[in-house]
């Protein structure tokens, strides 16, 4: 079960955390992976490793939010066969409420995490549509639905990616593509390392058990968790879903009372 054998899947930010582990699962799994990238020299050093193992793995040094890049890198991977598969996973991570959240850091975080999907749904979608169909996953979170402090434009984009997932599964319900999103609670990736180190300097530990404790399971996701659900939800076992978000959240959402 589970397989991905003849299948090509795009992957954004794969070069770290969740994005890796989808991309080390699919690839492991028999699905040759383009990865967009940001930072091209990391997801290289992933590709080699996959590579080594007899997977095949590709990457292109992309910034998502830039269209024009995404247009080119997508036409260029589709015009080499079918890509079944599009996992929108990039995004980045900002701390603030409204009063704390400038106009420029409003629009760093809406242009990767909004747009960047949007970017490659617009790329995506018509390749979809005229070879039989595919596979969408958009990574969201928690914050999509459940208000978190603190996290006022991140907790924004979120549920933008929320209600893109519904809104793209209802408008290519008949051209035989699914769309899927997964909201995680936190996840132990160098997104949450990073945010903690930027935020919270000299609380790292104090922070990181504070953010363990707040999922009621007790800690934090695996990236591994992640990529696992990302397979079901991709593959074709998962046939019969589509918009829907499926919370991975170690009680988050329900149990926190
Ligand atoms: P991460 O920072 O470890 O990895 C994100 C990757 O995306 C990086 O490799 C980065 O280079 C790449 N990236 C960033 N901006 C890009 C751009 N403009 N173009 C191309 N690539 C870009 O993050 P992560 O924790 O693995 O998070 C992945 C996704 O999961 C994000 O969308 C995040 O919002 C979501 N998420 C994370 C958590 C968590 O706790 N870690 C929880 C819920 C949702």
């Amino acid at each position: 079960m589970f397989k991905l054998n003849g299948k090509t899947a795009i992957i954004t930010g794969g070069a770290s955390g969740i994005g890796l582990a989808i991309s080390e699962t699919f690839a492991r799994a028999g699905a040759t992976v383009h990865i967009l990238e940001l930072n091209a020299e990391l997801a290289q050093m992933a590709a080699d490793r996959l590579t080594a193992e007899g997977a095949t793995v590709l990457v292109h040094g992309v910034d998502v939010s830039k269209q024009a890049q995404v247009i080119e890198t997508i036409n260029s991977i589709t015009s080499q066969g079918r890509v079944h598969i599009l996992v929108n996973n990039a995004g980045i991570a900002h701390v603030g409420t409204v009063e704390t959240t400038t106009e420029a850091d409003f629009d760093r975080v809406f242009n990767v995490n909004v747009k960047g999907a949007y970017n490659c749904l617009y790329a995506t979608i018509p390749h979809m549509k005229a070879s039989g169909g595919g596979v969408i996953l958009n990574m969201a979170s928690v914050a999509s639905s459940v208000g978190i402090s603190d996290r006022f434009a991140y907790s924004m984009s979120k549920g933008a990616v929320l209600t893109m997932t519904l809104s793209v599964a209802k408008d290519y319900l008949k051209h035989n593509i699914r769309c899927n999103c997964i909201s995680p609670a936190r996840v132990h990736t160098p997104f949450v390392d990073g945010f903690i180190a930027k935020n919270y300097p000299g609380q790292e530990e104090e922070m990181f058990s504070k953010l363990a404790a707040s999922q009621p399971i007790g800690r934090m996701a695996k990236p591994e968790e992640i990529a696992a659900l990302a397979l079901y939800l991709c593959s074709d076992e998962a046939g019969f879903a589509t918009g829907c978000d499926y919370p991975l959240d170690g009680g988050f959402i329900r149990l926190n009372n």
